[in-house]
């Protein structure tokens, strides 16, 4: 891929990656990788029509989720460990991707493209987005992070990118030290929200019927974790704090333990109704007046299984059509 597709950042950020906070600076280029487990190849786990977004986001026809391989979080408990821990995927060039993208965009007529964890293979991603809009494609792009960035990365994802979907998943240090293996999280997570709030405002439009698709703006994700109620209620706090009580917010319930936590023993229970319920009541207790919560669990359908051409069961099938394979060693 030229340097001319990637905005604003000179030298290949690949040579010495930097793309993320871990800051690893190996050279992806001659196939070496950092934390996130990448190198620079582009490899998509899957591109479908998503329906298990808030209502807003996935609309009466989906959003166009594109879900990358590999992950610079890598949280023990992450949902879509096939992909972000084990590295399923199927590698790309830039002219299947586009060519993938479009299908998504033609098929099915999806209301936006939405990137899952797009940080770690940023070059490419806002190499397929400038294509798009000199095609005149002109659906709303999507940032679905982690939120674990460089804040200041955020300026270059905000010139292609019109809504941000970041997770707040840690207040306490501690716990994202355990988790992901970096106490920064807190900080780096709410630097990079600010900036991504001040480049796109809150979600809008705002309709909760999923009639009128949001066209920008932030949506923040919270995860509630088992045993990690105080996590939450520091989140809630925070971000009430730093950004008032219209934040748009979805509050998730829908935890499941990974192979990992059931066998570390570490986050290996679902999250119980009344930790649940707690973390509702200190949301209710802030005033947060935009937000989603998960009262039921979310349907056996929405969870992946990325070894499979339907990774969601409640979604169509995928449109990536190479197979399913981690990165060689
Ligand atoms: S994107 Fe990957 S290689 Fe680059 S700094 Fe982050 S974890 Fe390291």
């Amino acid at each position: 891929m030229g340097l001319s597709t990637m905005p604003r950042m000179g030298a290949d950020p690949y040579t010495e990656c930097r793309l993320c906070p871990r800051e690893c600076r190996v050279d992806r280029r001659a196939g070496r990788r950092g934390r996130c487990g990448e190198t620079a190849d582009l490899r998509v786990a899957s591109i479908v029509a998503h329906f298990g977004e808030e209502p807003p986001i996935s609309g009466t026809r989906g959003s166009g989720t594109i879900f990358l391989s590999g992950c610079s979080s890598g949280c023990v408990f992450c949902q879509n460990w096939q992909i972000s821990i084990e590295h399923l995927g199927a590698t790309l060039t830039p002219d299947e991707f586009e060519q993938q993208a479009r299908e998504l965009l033609v098929r099915h007529g999806v209301h936006n493209l939405n990137f899952v964890t797009p940080d770690h293979v940023w070059p490419q991603i806002a190499d397929l987005c400038r294509r798009l809009r000199a095609a005149g494609v002109t659906v709303p792009f999507l940032f679905n992070s982690s939120g674990y960035h460089r804040p200041e990365m955020v300026a270059e994802y905000a010139q292609w990118m019109d809504i941000f979907l970041p997770d707040f998943k840690f207040a306490l240090p501690e716990l994202a030290a355990r988790v992901m293996g970096d106490a920064r999280y807190p900080e780096l997570a709410l630097e990079s929200l600010r900036r991504m709030v001040e480049a796109r405002g809150f979600l809008e439009p705002w309709d909760p019927s999923g009639q009128t698709p949001a066209e920008r703006g932030v949506l923040v994700r919270h995860l509630v974790l088992p045993g990690e109620v105080e996590n939450s209620r520091q989140v809630l706090r925070q971000l009430r704090r730093e950004f008032g009580r219209h934040l748009p917010l979805s509050v998730m319930s829908q935890f499941r333990p990974n192979p990992r936590c059931l066998e570390s023993g570490f986050l290996d229970r679902r999250v119980t109704a009344a930790e649940y319920a707690a973390v509702v009541a200190e949301v209710e207790h802030l005033g947060f007046e935009n937000v989603w919560i998960q009262p039921e669990p979310l349907s056996e359908d929405f969870t992946p299984d990325f070894r499979r051409n339907r990774p969601f069961r409640a979604n169509p099938p995928s449109i990536v059509a190479q197979s399913h394979q981690p990165p060689d060693e």
